[in-house]
């Protein structure tokens, strides 16, 4: 299968590439390196540095590439930011996947996978872990730019007759996330740990994330791409680690025995939240694998 990935020199994407090169597919990458590195992106791969805000550049690529799937993975991920200037999330994670679903028409794409939030989706439930059918309800630009661009992939592959499958992720952790993006705090709290200082935990250590690793998150985007039409599917793990639960857990491997530095909260950040995996188990035949200190200690072996 051909399959073009966008953002795939970025954390995630880059391990969802690695995962359809080894299962025999043919990838091409498109990202304009502005979180990512091109050394993340596979040496089989054929590799773009396109903006996916670039709508003529974007259907040069499609007319001769002619990708049969597209796994849209490219975005401005950062909650923080988003609050501070949101019209940049705007543009790249609505109006730069509204370029890649018309392109997608255009070409005859067959499946339009996305990678949605279920971290910055569901805003703060009531119930805890949220399913699938929990109202999204975001607290930040960002969420609500994903929000939009599930709406738009719904009506795009109506419109245009193509299969789509919906991914929100809960937080995803492993090797090659951004120490210096404002999320990745196994990444964050890892590096300043091995040097030595003290991280930050905004508020009191009780906020709490659902954590999956990487490679179970490319696991299911392999999977995605003969399983699931038309589904929107939660893949965390059901649980909640707490900040002083993720400052624990490193500061073990780290043999760092200094305490954390407590400060206010940031506003637009959920409090607390996991979602479900029922669902990815019905439909796909996936569960997460890799307990949390397991992941963390393999991606501390890599900081
Ligand atoms: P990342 O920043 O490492 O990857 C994003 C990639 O997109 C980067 O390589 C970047 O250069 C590229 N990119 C950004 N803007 C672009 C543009 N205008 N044109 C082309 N390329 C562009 O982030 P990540 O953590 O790997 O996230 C990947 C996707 O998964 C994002 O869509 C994000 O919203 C989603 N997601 C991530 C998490 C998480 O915990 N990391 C959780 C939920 C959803």
């Amino acid at each position: 299968m051909k399959i073009l990935v966008t953002g795939g020199a970025g954390f995630i994407a880059s391990h969802v590439v690695d995962a359809y090169v080894k299962g025999g597919h043919r990838v091409v990458v498109v990202d304009n390196l502005s979180t990512g590195f091109k050394k993340n992106v596979n040496p089989k791969a054929t590799f773009y540095k396109a903006d996916i805000r670039d709508a003529e550049k974007i259907e040069t690529i499609f007319k001769k590439e002619k990708p049969q799937v597209v796994n849209h993975h490219a975005a401005i991920a950062e909650v923080v930011k988003s609050l501070r200037d949101p019209m940049p999330t705007f543009d790249v994670n609505i109006t730069g996947t509204a370029h890649l679903l018309l392109s997608s028409g255009r070409h005859k794409v067959k499946r339009f996978i996305f990678a949605s939030t279920g971290g910055a989706i569901y805003g703060e439930p009531k119930t805890i872990p949220a399913d699938e059918s929990t109202e999204p309800v975001p607290l930040s630009p960002y969420g609500l730019s994903k929000h939009v661009g599930e709406l738009m992939i719904r009506f795009y592959a109506k419109a245009y007759g193509f299969d789509y499958l919906i991914f929100r992720y809960p937080n995803v952790y492993g090797p090659r996330q951004n120490p210096r993006g404002e999320a990745g705090v196994v990444a964050i709290f890892g590096g300043l740990m091995k040097s030595g200082t003290r991280p930050t935990i905004f508020g009191d250590g009780t906020k709490a994330r659902d954590y999956t690793y990487v490679a179970d998150i490319a696991r299911a985007n392999l999977l995605a791409l003969k399983r699931g039409k038309n589904e929107t599917i939660n893949l965390g793990w059901g649980k909640k680690v707490s900040d002083r639960q993720i400052f624990n857990t490193i500061a073990k491997c780290a043999h760092f025995k200094k305490k954390p530095v407590y400060a206010p909260y940031r506003k637009g950040e959920v409090y607390q939240i996991a979602i479900t995996n029922a669902k990815a188990k019905k439909i796909l035949g996936w569960q997460p694998k890799v307990k949390f200190e397991e992941g963390v200690r393999m991606t501390f072996a890599t900081l």
